[in-house]
């Protein structure tokens, strides 16, 4: 089987400060590192690594040759990706001492999907195949919407979270992810922690905490987070998705899945950065053991 998934790729610039900057305050930073990033590449690149087949569908500035090597190099094709216009989406992450975080995105190219072409991968898929999207590009709706009219399971991360952009998709959403954060959200704008569209599961992560899986007329799961010193936390909930949709396309059971998620999403706090962070299937399948 293959998954999809229709996402963000951004370039992560990282800069290093001694402390965060105030309103008004100019600070030099002590390093400079770009990365790949994106929520939705992170997933792309968590599933690849996870085992699955992945055809990962999404936009970059047109002649931008490092975000293209970049892709390469971590195993994501470049034949479903859109050279637009715009310049590819990035992100300015500024990290403290102490590891707290401030992030700007600026969208760029992950708004200007290319209908046609997301159209065109999709009619490739076949039912039973994944779909993961999260809200970080245009066109999730019809993507979703289509992927759902050709039997696809369609994984929604509801990330950055956004109750208009819920609405829309979730009548074509197979599988509901949030943490703890998005959750809460989900319970102030709705009423109740299961939206009233008939998902067929919504997965809660809670960080250190554990992971739930709450499925209407069944008693929910509950998979406790494997404990690691974590390194950065930056991807661990895109690793904790991408790595639960290729255990569940793989034909894993909802517990399996869940406790396959959690350890590669323990494993990938251990280390650096978030795409490149993304453990094989063989060390996760070792902290199993
Ligand atoms: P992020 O925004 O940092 O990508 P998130 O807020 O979307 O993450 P979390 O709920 O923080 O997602 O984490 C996702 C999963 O990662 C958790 O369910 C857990 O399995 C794993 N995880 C996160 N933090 C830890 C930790 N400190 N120790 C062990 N596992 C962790």
């Amino acid at each position: 089987m293959t998954v999809f998934c229709l996402g963000s790729i951004n370039i992560d610039h990282v800069y290093r400060l001694p402390a965060l900057p105030q309103a008004g305050e100019t600070l030099s930073a002590s390093s400079h590192t770009p990365g790949l990033g994106g929520k939705g590449v992170n997933q792309s690149v968590a599933a690849l690594r996870a085992g699955a087949k992945v055809v990962h569908i999404g936009a970059v500035g047109r002649g931008d040759a490092w975000i293209e090597a970049q892709l390469t190099a971590h195993g994501i094709a470049l034949d479903r990706i859109a050279r637009v216009r715009q310049g590819t989406g990035h992100a300015i992450v500024a990290v403290d001492d102490a590891g707290e975080n401030q992030i700007i995105i600026h969208p760029g190219a992950n708004q200007a999907q290319d209908l046609a072409m997301i159209d065109a991968a999709l009619a490739t898929a076949k039912p039973g195949d994944c779909l993961l999207v999260q809200n970080e590009t245009s066109h999730q709706v019809e993507a979703a919407r289509i992927a759902r009219a050709r039997g696809l399971r369609v994984f929604y991360s509801a990330a950055p979270f956004a109750p208009d952009p819920l609405r829309a998709i979730l009548p074509h959403v197979t599988h509901l992810l949030v943490n703890a954060g998005e959750a809460a959200a989900l319970v102030k704008s709705t009423g109740t922690a299961l939206p009233d569209q008939p998902v067929e599961a919504v997965i809660v992560t809670r960080g250190a905490q554990g992971a739930e899986w709450i499925s209407a007329g069944t008693e929910p799961l509950f998979q406790p987070s494997f404990p690691v010193t974590p390194v950065d936390t930056t991807g661990a909930g895109d690793c904790f998705a991408g790595s639960l949709a290729a255990a569940l396309d793989r034909g894993a059971t909802p517990a399996q899945a869940l406790r396959y998620a959690a350890a590669a999403a323990a494993l990938q706090v251990t280390q650096p950065g978030a795409a490149p962070a993304m453990p094989d299937r063989a060390k996760v399948e070792q902290l199993l053991a």
